[in-house]
């Protein structure tokens, strides 16, 4: 059996890409706790009822029903996942160990990356609006400035929280949280760092080394 696996990174840092080909290469689930929400609630169960209750009150959805969720939803003997998005502090990557994994053989991969760099291609980051195509103005830039490649459309646009204000806040809210978490997992010898400044191919097989 392969080890679950905790996918630890900031936004832009490619977590997402190699989440989707873990899931196709290697046999994996992708665990969005967004997704098992929505569909929780809509599947009408009791869980879910509970859950709808706790949005509707405007509040977030606690540590403990979020276990709840995950052990309606998840076969751990049986299947391989990769936990997206949660755990976001430590103390929720303590709560999903003792409530959850228990002992069940899991990795924490962290996407490392200079943040600043990060901040650098997220400030300059343009999306197709027509098509949906990614540009990055210093490192991928369109070949005529604003027209897509892909379309033709001349539809380029930034999103609204890639400004360099939010990107900063975000990334340093993110640097905050992350610490304590990376040193839980390191604590317990279950902590891969890969490069994410790397190409997509040379990350997928750090990635793939740290599985095997
Ligand atoms: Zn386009």
């Amino acid at each position: 059996m392969k080890p679950q696996l905790i996918f630890l990174g900031a936004p832009g840092s490619g977590k997402g890409t190699q989440a989707a080909r873990v899931v196709t290469q290697l046999g994996y689930e992708h665990l969005s706790t967004g997704d098992l929400l929505r569909k929780e609630i809509k599947s009408g169960s009791e869980l879910g009822k509970k859950v709808t209750a706790i949005m509707d009150a405007g509040n977030l959805v606690d540590d403990l029903t979020m276990i709840e969720l995950l052990k309606a939803n998840c076969d751990l003997d049986g299947k391989n996942y990769i936990f997206d998005g949660y755990p976001r502090n430590k103390d929720q990557s303590q709560v999903l160990d003792n409530e959850f994994l228990k002992g069940v053989a899991s990795k924490a991969i962290y996407f490392d990356i200079d943040l600043d760099l990060l901040a650098e291609r997220l400030i300059n980051r343009r999306t197709c609006g027509d098509c949906g195509e990614i540009y990055n103005l210093k490192s991928k830039p369109p070949a005529k400035a604003g027209v897509c490649d892909k379309c033709g459309g001349s539809n380029l646009q930034q999103r609204k929280d890639d400004n360099e204000e939010t990107v900063k806040t975000r990334l340093g809210v993110f640097r905050d949280t992350i610490e304590p978490v990376l040193a839980h997992y390191k604590a317990q010898d279950r902590l891969v760092r890969v490069d994410a400044s790397k190409e997509s191919d040379a990350v997928f097989k750090q990635i793939k080394q740290a599985i095997d």
